[in-house]
């Protein structure tokens, strides 16, 4: 994720090079493969660096528990200053831009903690493994993805019974014969 962009500091506002991204970032604790392009663009200020990178991370199911791979899509659009004039070496200042990307000493723009920072936005606070996870039975834990636990059946079971007894109490309203009311 380290670029050398000492050449396109040379250049002429304007210049572009695409880059191609291809490596392991660390996001939210795992190892995540990051591909992708990038477009590289000399502004009056520094380097542009516009692109889609795609990625996956391993979640877990706020629902089931369980592990999963989420897929992340991510629009980066940051600019990078350089700390050092690629001429003269000497110091430049930075930007009042609070938390800006920066371009070191030796004019490297390193993708990896921008590509961090969007991964992190982009993931859900509550990511649930598929549209109709099942969740896990509050009584046993189980998960309920791999089939009903004992729990359901000993729960129904009272319920009817109380279905039962409105079903006969009703039976016994119908049935009463007209004009005790
Ligand atoms: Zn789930
Ligand atoms: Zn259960």
């Amino acid at each position: 994720m380290r670029i050398n962009v000492s050449q396109q500091l040379k250049a002429s506002v304007g210049s572009i090079r695409n880059y191609q991204v291809n490596g392991i970032v660390d996001i939210a604790g795992s190892d995540s493969l990051v591909q992708g392009e990038v477009r590289l663009m000399r502004t009056d200020r520094g380097i542009l660096a516009k692109g889609i990178l795609y990625t996956e991370v391993e979640v877990t199911c706020s629902r089931c528990l369980s592990l999963f791979g989420y897929p992340l899509t991510l629009n980066i659009e940051e600019e990078y200053f350089p700390t050092t004039d690629v001429v003269s070496s000497a110091s430049l200042p930075l930007p009042e831009e609070l938390g800006c990307f920066t371009i070191d000493e030796h004019h490297v723009l390193d993708l990896t903690e921008t590509i961090h920072q969007y991964a992190l936005l982009a993931i859900p606070m509550k990511p649930i493994c598929h549209e109709d996870c099942a969740g896990l039975c509050p009584n046993c834990g189980h998960n309920l993805n791999q089939g009903p636990c004992d729990c359901l059946l000993q729960r129904t079971e009272p319920r009817w019974s109380e279905l039962t007894k409105l079903v006969l109490a009703n039976d016994t309203l119908v049935n009463k014969p007209k004009g005790t009311e």
